[in-house]
């Protein structure tokens, strides 16, 4: 099989007709990860929210002093907060032809609203893949996720450790290790999932746009699988 992370190796087959690919799964499941991937192969957008919101407190911005105490309880920031952050993003050139949200939508009223959006930005196909890990699983990837600071490449001292402890393979930066991946918070952003964003499974299911995959494997397998449903999307 060709290197299913080459970039561009994609990018006609959904940029063509305008696609807004979902990552839908719960925290740890890998969604930030085979995000990257995607919008390298297809050459569209990576939007994270979670990115958007930490790079907001970062800034000391109004909506990141909002944002912040609910991230740190691992809670769900308001539906209005995040739909005026994500219409504001898509709204930039790089999105007219599609994007991989990843993070987003989390909640019913986000997924009503999202509808409009790719409407208004007359996106050919939405596509959401629902990546599915046995929840023990979880606990031990969120615990173990540590982050590049300057370019976000993810890493897993269990699965994927780097070469050199504490530092990226790629460009030498610090890793860091976020605060809501504590085992203190986990158990509240895992409970916000099942409560809010499981719900989604079922609504984007009777739409006929949930493709499963199992994220259980190892990450290149798991980006397989997904290449092989996107490139497999030119058909609908
Ligand atoms: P993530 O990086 O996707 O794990 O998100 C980190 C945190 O940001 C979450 O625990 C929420 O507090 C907040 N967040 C990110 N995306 C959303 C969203 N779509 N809706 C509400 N809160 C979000």
């Amino acid at each position: 099989m060709a290197d299913v992370t080459a970039d561009g190796g994609g990018a006609d087959v959904l940029r063509g007709q305008g696609c807004a690919v979902i990552l839908l799964g719960p925290p740890g499941a890998g969604k930030g990860t085979q995000a990257q991937r995607i919008a390298q192969r297809y050459l569209l957008p990576h939007l994270s929210t979670g990115d958007m919101f930490r790079d907001h407190i970062q800034r000391g911005t109004d909506l990141g002093r909002k944002a912040k105490p609910l991230m740190e309880r691992g809670e769900l920031v308001p539906d209005a907060i995040v739909l005026g952050m994500v219409e504001d993003r898509i709204s930039q050139p790089d999105c007219e032809r599609g994007f991989v949200f990843d993070g987003f939508p989390r909640t019913i009223q986000q997924a009503d609203d999202l509808e409009g959006i790719c409407k208004r930005h007359k996106l050919g196909f939405t596509i959401v893949l629902y990546l599915v890990v046995n929840p023990e699983l979880l606990v031990r990837r969120l615990t173990g996720r540590r982050i590049c600071k300057a370019s976000g490449h993810i890493y897993n001292v269990y699965e994927r450790p780097p070469k050199r402890e504490g530092f990226c393979d790629l460009d030498g930066s610090e890793l860091i290790h976020r605060a809501d991946d504590s085992e203190a918070v986990i158990g509240e952003r895992l409970s916000a999932y099942d409560r809010q964003t499981q719900p989604l499974v079922e609504y984007y299911k009777l739409r006929g746009l949930l493709s499963s995959v199992d994220a259980m494997a190892e990450a290149d397998t798991v980006t397989k699988s997904i290449v092989g449903i996107l490139d497999g999307a030119k058909a609908f």
